[in-house]
């Protein structure tokens, strides 16, 4: 299992750790140098330092950057016309916020309404100030 992952996350782009609450936000140009370099080349510094003042027990400097890092699927996040799977309107523009996983289904993209996503983002500020 990869150690951190870099994900588009509602409006923003968070770096996340598995089993661990909470995240670190990545600005969007952070985020688009993550998903443009090499897998093999090392972590960045300004990465390794980020992960450790995030979580001081991990320090991934001078590791592989595909060891660490699970980088999503280069997915362009349009609004599209269609069902939001929390309010379950229909027909309404609707934006992928990541995928939601089933264990007996298997995975779905998780689309959402404008004002749903704002929910969503105020619950999410919420949870990081618990
Ligand atoms: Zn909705």
């Amino acid at each position: 299992m990869h150690q951190l992952m870099a994900a588009p996350f509602l409006e923003q782009h968070v770096l996340v750790r598995p089993g661990s609450r909470g995240g670190a936000l990545l600005p969007e140009t952070r985020y688009d140098e993550l998903r443009a370099l090499d897998p093999s080349e090392p972590a960045p510094p300004w990465l390794a330092q980020a992960v450790t003042e995030r979580w001081p027990d991990l320090d991934v400097t001078d590791q592989f950057l595909g060891g660490v890092l699970l980088r999503p699927p280069s997915v362009e996040r349009k609004w599209i016309n269609g069902w939001c799977w929390r309010c379950e309107a229909s027909d309404v523009p609707v934006l992928w916020v990541g995928p939601i996983q089933s264990l007996e289904y298997g995975e779905a993209p998780f689309n959402c309404c404008l004002p749903c996503i704002r929910r969503l983002e105020a619950l999410v500020f919420a949870h990081q100030r618990t």
